[in-house]
């Protein structure tokens, strides 16, 4: 009997092994199991497939050395999504499984504590006697010694594995639980063995229990006589379309109709998925939907210990799994067996595209094919929907409702659009803020309401400057300036995190005249600071919201009105709903205009008609101030007067004449490599054979806006497909094309990846 194991590594294919007799009767498609791969290498795969199906003669079949689950743990669905998920992003199925397993699954006994988890589990970890710069050497050294002990030096190899101490990343925490495999009874005395011996040590860690809420379910709200219209022409369109569009302004009650058909479907016994973009949006979602669903909902997400995601998982596997899931992309990825509706909110967020590392998949796209597996039902929900599902809604292709009016007819904000050019000319700004947006702040307060500013850019100064010399500090490992963060008194690489002094002089010229030019959100709270010293306020970025609880606490503080001003990156400006926020800033609106990418005007309006959503009372109408150096530029007006569908008119003329989806579809290539001049010479090579089978659709090799990161050069090759032209025809020509390359030696030491339908 054989076995076809899929294992997490960025290899393409499945392998095969021998599956022992003893195995045989319980090993099922699903299971994990150990095997062997590669030198002295112990992998944790997944068996896709059993079969009689002997490999040819002369390839040597490996045995499978455990079995860890007597009942799979992914479902065959599952299976085919992964494989989908490959497929259309050009990926390795190994890296889709990375992406879609908790790390906890990976190595773990199944046979104990599945019902009983302690408060503290034991943890192993290398001693202090390896670490240093010879630590290398002395474990070489530590291995060569147990020869002899082949159970000793099995689990110490494993253990290295486990902990991915060769990978040279950040080691992962291992548990002794996970170093024991399920019939080993003798690594018990092996791992006491080689902690008697001073070379690995034990050590506790809390384990963080799921916790069962006290909550009570309650009762929906009734829907307005226009929000039951929406209700009942989706589920209209529902009959003809399999997807279907919710187009509704900001605080219009999506949500609320999302909740009666979740109702709807669990009363008929199916499951629901709810996709948020970000996790910062499902606290306060939470709350609003465990108050209807109590206990019936799970949430699932990445800040979340590997622990309570393998635990989410094992209760969806179980007879009683949750019936609603909230969480963002990751969870399309768990396992279902009866889901009926997936809605995915926010539709339009770029941050449903995983940009790093594979699997560079859409989750939108990917819930929408999940939601196909079942029969089920998908609702894309937005104020600002993407051109993409737009178009697909107006030309047929989904169901599309429109909901125009907010909740008790409040009204939309009034947007005043503030020419920063001419105040700075007349010298009527104050650093980057403007007499009308200091004014409408200080009213604001003065009522006791809140604030929302919005700048898009984290850190204090994107750009230092000698003002003498022009000199700019770089990343010595990327191709890009340093942004300078004051309160760490450093410049960041937002590219690959490296941290630096800031000189105090300048080192090109000596001089000490550095500058900060530009705008990040660490610059506004200074500035506001000193503006309106008696505000409280707090800011909300990648840079503050690090820790777990961080969005919680940042957010319970607006809230909860003991923040007054909150000034953030895009964090801010997504579905958050706060009813004392009278006022919008949107401190800059030339960045996002600016940036040069098809899509940049499109997001610069979703951004900023989100941004505006914010504002506004029951009582009285929000007022968004929006600063702006180029006011004449149409999506300024759009904005200022809601105008979505003039805003998706001018899209959609403009990717049809440049040839942009939704009219084609894009494949990014990227390259990169150490030797700035191999990677140029492999990408013209790359390029010609892409010529050959695709010819004007190539563009390309280009060294991208930032051409080297993290010490490897960049270059980008660009396919643009037709509609007509069939994409598995093309997935399977580039897989094809490079594969060969490669065993032609023409890649070596260059990295590929795929970005399909790149964002
Ligand atoms: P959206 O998701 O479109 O932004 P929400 O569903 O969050 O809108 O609604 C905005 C606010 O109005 C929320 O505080 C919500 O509780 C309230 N609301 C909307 N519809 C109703 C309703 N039918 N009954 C009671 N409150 C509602
Ligand atoms: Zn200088
Ligand atoms: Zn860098």
């Amino acid at each position: 009997m054989f076995a076809d194991v899929l294992v997490p590594l960025p290899l393409f294919g499945r392998f095969t092994y021998r599956l022992p007799d003893e195995l045989a009767p319980c090993t099922v498609v699903g299971s994990r199991v150990i095997v062997p791969f590669g030198q002295k290498r112990h992998y944790t795969g997944i068996v896709t497939r059993l079969h009689h199906d002997a490999p040819a003669a002369g390839i040597t079949v490996k045995d499978i050395l455990s079995l860890l689950d007597p009942q799979p743990i992914i479902l065959e669905g599952q299976l085919r999504l992964w494989q989908w998920i490959a497929d259309y992003y050009l990926c390795a199925e190994g890296d889709v499984m990375k992406a879609a397993l908790p790390g906890g699954f990976n190595i773990e006994s199944s046979t104990l504590e599945q019902h009983y988890r302690p408060r503290t589990e034991q943890y192993v970890r290398l001693t202090s006697s390896f670490s240093g710069s010879g630590h290398k050497e002395a474990l070489s050294k530590a291995l060569e010694g147990m020869r002899r002990a082949p159970r000793q030096e099995a689990l110490m190899l494993r253990f290295l594995e486990l902990s991915g101490y060769d990978a040279g990343s950040t080691p992962h925490e291992v548990s002794r639980h996970e170093l024991r495999s399920r019939d080993d009874t003798s690594g018990a005395t092996a791992l006491g063995t080689l902690v008697k011996k001073g070379f690995l040590e034990l050590y506790d860690v809390e384990i963080s229990r799921l916790k069962p809420s006290s909550l009570t379910p309650g009762m929906l709200a009734p829907l307005t006589p226009v929000q039951q219209t929406a209700f009942a022409q989706i589920k209209d369109l529902w009959q003809h379309h399999d997807v279907c569009l919710l187009h509704g302004v900001t605080s219009s009650g999506k949500t609320e109709i999302y909740m009666h058909l979740i109702q709807e479907a669990i009363a008929r016994g199916e499951q629901v998925l709810y996709m948020l973009p970000e996790i910062a949006l499902t606290s306060q979602m939470q709350q609003r939907l465990r108050r209807v669903f109590g206990n019936r909902l799970g949430v699932y997400h990445s800040k979340f210990s590997d622990a309570e995601r393998v635990e989410i998982w094992r209760k969806q596997l179980s007879s009683e799994p949750y019936d609603v899931i909230l969480g963002v992309r990751s969870s399309v990825f768990l396992p279902y067996r009866r889901l009926g509706l997936v809605i995915i909110d926010e539709e339009h967020e770029n941050s449903y595209k995983q940009q790093e590392p594979a699997p560079r998949y859409h989750a939108r796209n990917v819930a929408i094919v999940l939601a196909s597996q079942f029969g089920a039902k998908a609702l894309l929900g937005s104020a600002t929907p993407s051109v993409e599902s737009y178009y697909n809604a107006t030309s047929g292709k989904y169901g599309l409702v429109t909901l125009s009016e907010r909740y008790q007819s409040v009204q939309m904000p009034q947007i005043e659009v503030v020419d920063v050019k001419e105040l700075r000319r007349k010298r009527r700004m104050e650093g980057n803020f403007s007499p009308q947006l200091i004014a409408a702040i200080r009213e604001a307060l003065s009522r006791g309401e809140q604030a929302i500013l919005f700048q898009n850019r984290r850190g204090y100064a994107p750009v230092v400057e000698c003002a003498t010399c022009g000199w700019v500090p770089r990343c010595q490992r990327c191709d890009v300036s340093l942004t300078y963060h004051r309160r760490l008194g450093q410049l960041v690489c937002h590219y690959c995190g490296n941290v630096y002094r800031l000189p105090a002089s300048c080192p090109q010229c000596e001089e000490s005249n550095l500058r900060h030019i530009g705008l990040g959100t660490e610059r506004i709270e200074e500035e506001l600071h000193a503006l309106i010293p008696e505000a409280r306020i707090d800011r909300m970025d990648l840079d503050t919201t690090r820790a777990k609880t961080a969005y919680d606490r940042i957010l319970d503080n607006f809230a909860s009105r003991h923040t007054d001003i909150l000034i953030g990156t895009q964090m801010v400006s997504k579905g958050l709903d706060f009813a004392h926020v009278s006022v919008v800033g949107i401190i800059d609106a030339d960045t996002m205009l600016n940036f040069p990418d098809f899509r940049s005007y499109e997001r610069a309006y979703q951004l900023m008609a989100q941004v505006s959503g914010r504002a506004g009372r029951r009582d009285r109408q929000g007022l968004v101030i929006l600063q702006t150096r180029s006011t004449d530029i149409p999506v300024v007006s759009q904005v200022r007067h809601y105008d979505f569908p003039g805003l998706f008119a001018d899209q959609l003329t403009e990717r049809q004449a440049f040839g942009y989806p939704p009219f084609t579809r894009l494949i990014y290539l990227y390259l990169r490599g150490r030797d700035e001049r191999r990677l140029s010479e492999a990408a013209i090579a790359v390029k010609q054979h892409l010529d050959t089978l695709f010819g004007s659709r190539v563009l390309g090799p280009e060294a991208p806006p930032v051409a080297r990161v993290q010490g490897l050069y960049i270059r980008k090759i660009m396919l643009k497909l037709e509609l007509g032209y069939h994409p598995r025809t093309a997935r399977q020509q580039l897989q094809q094309l490079l594969s060969e390359m490669s065993a032609q030696g023409q890649l070596t030491g260059i990295v590929t990846h795929f970005d399909v339908d790149p964002m």
